[in-house]
């Protein structure tokens, strides 16, 4: 299959679009000014019912509609659009939307490490036994999800350009690091980039023998947005990432993918199957994250059905994040009661080996918050989310659970009531 990607204005020629009205066609192409829209020819034929796409969720995770926006936002850039100005004139309006949209939840810009005083601006070292590398080549995906809580580097506007090439660099700060256990390679998504290119990186890493580095994983979405990456049949680079793969384990060094999978349907088709195969047969690992969705996966059903397949086809369940407050987040955000109830309701349903699943977690500015359970206190009769940090700055802080008031409507971690000062 030849690779084609699709933006808003080529979309518009896709056969498949015949089942798209004109109008809904012209809202995507204003919504997607704002919201960065991409997506392949795997994504439009493979993975969405173009009968029902209304209510599709893959259609959903990857075009942009107009209720991702407010009314006021969307008239805004309407009018911009409608009345031709140039393409700085937009840009402007643009941008106040996106301003609008809390584009850098703040720990974004903080954990910049620094090598002998220089800074790295590729590399985010915020808990202690994991360092996260930007390679520059590999800061956009094969599609781009409209929850995404990376998209500011998705636009050339709010970009902060906080990637790098220089592993060499990054190798000798894991190796002054001795607690640094894994290095995680991110974007974007790593795998967009050839096999070459990640090997002009990975190699380096390998070859290093850093004493203190016993995992490599790459946190990835190829698997369900371009699974021909894993596919020497279809693929002729494919042998090649594989290969890569099998020098990794061959080292001695652990290799886990950390693949996103947000809903079932994604894991259906057949070429998604062989590849996870393929990826096994290297000795590599799969686990699986994705966040709460509302119009996605905000069922216990689904979740319950999506971690058994996984464990099924080999994956391990890992994360369940809680959607950042940033983008068109007020559309896909599901509060944090609901958040645990789907958990636990699909936890119950799941059999043994997929309750590896850690409970549903905010990535906040102090740390990754998981939320344990929710309990009565019998002395005052009142409600608490018992909280807990599984990863904070401070690593003393961690799996020490504490009380916050129970709150139906609180959707992040900061809009809820401590019952102990500074425990949040
Ligand atoms: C989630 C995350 C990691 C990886 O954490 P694990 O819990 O080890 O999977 C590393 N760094 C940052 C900044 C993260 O948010
Ligand atoms: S694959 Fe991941 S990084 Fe890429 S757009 Fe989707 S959520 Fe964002």
């Amino acid at each position: 299959m030849r690779y084609l990607t699709y933006n808003a204005k080529t979309f518009r020629n896709i056969e498949y679009m015949r089942y798209l009205p004109e109008e809904v066609k012209q809202e995507i192409e204003i919504v997607s000014k704002v919201i960065p829209f991409k997506s392949n020819n795997y994504v439009v034929d493979y993975l969405i019912d173009w009968e029902n796409y209304e209510n599709d969720p893959i259609y959903i995770l990857t075009f942009p509609n107009k209720n991702m926006l407010r009314e006021d936002q969307y008239e805004r850039v309407k009018r911009a659009v409608d009345q031709n100005l140039s393409e700085d004139e937009l840009y402007e309006v643009v941008n106040s939307v996106r301003l609008e949209m809390n584009p850098h939840p703040a720990q974004q810009l903080t954990n910049i490490p620094q090598l002998n005083g220089e800074k790295l601006p590729g590399v985010q070292h915020k808990y202690r036994d994991i360092v996260l590398f930007f390679p520059t080549q590999g800061q956009s995906c094969h599609a781009h999800c409209t929850f995404c809580f990376r998209w500011p580097q998705f636009t050339k506007q709010l970009d902060l350009q906080f990637s790098m090439r220089e592993i060499d660099k990054v190798i000798e700060y894991i190796r002054e690091h001795e607690f640094v256990h894994e290095l995680l390679f991110t974007g974007g998504d790593p795998m967009i980039m050839s096999p070459a290119v990640l090997s002009g990186y990975v190699d380096k890493v390998i070859d290093a023998k850093i004493p203190n580095l016993d995992t490599i994983r790459f946190g990835t979405k190829a698997l369900t947005y371009w699974p021909f990456t894993f596919l020497p049949s279809y693929n002729e680079e494919a042998e090649e990432m594989l290969n890569m793969f099998r020098r990794i384990t061959d080292s001695g060094m652990h290799l886990s993918i950390m693949a996103h999978f947000n809903h079932p349907v994604e894991l259906e088709n057949e070429a998604l199957q062989e590849a996870i195969a393929n990826i096994r047969e290297t000795g590599a690992q799969i686990r699986t994250q994705a966040p709460v969705l509302n119009h996605i996966n905000n069922s216990s059903q689904l979740w319950a059905n999506m971690w058994t397949k996984q464990v099924n086809l080999g994956l391990v369940p890992y994360y369940m994040f809680i959607e950042r407050e940033t983008g068109p987040y007020e559309y896909f955000q599901v509060p944090l009661a609901e958040v645990y109830n789907i958990y636990s309701e699909a936890i119950r349903l799941t059999g043994s080996l997929a309750k590896t699943v850690t409970a549903p977690v905010m990535s906040a500015a102090k740390g990754k918050v998981q939320i344990l359970g929710v309990v009565d206190n019998p002395l005052d009769g009142k409600k608490y989310f018992i909280l807990q940090y599984a990863r904070h700055r401070d690593y003393s802080k961690t799996f020490k659970p504490f009380l916050v008031e129970y709150d139906e409507k609180a959707t992040w971690v900061d809009q809820l009531t401590e019952l102990v000062p500074n425990s949040i």
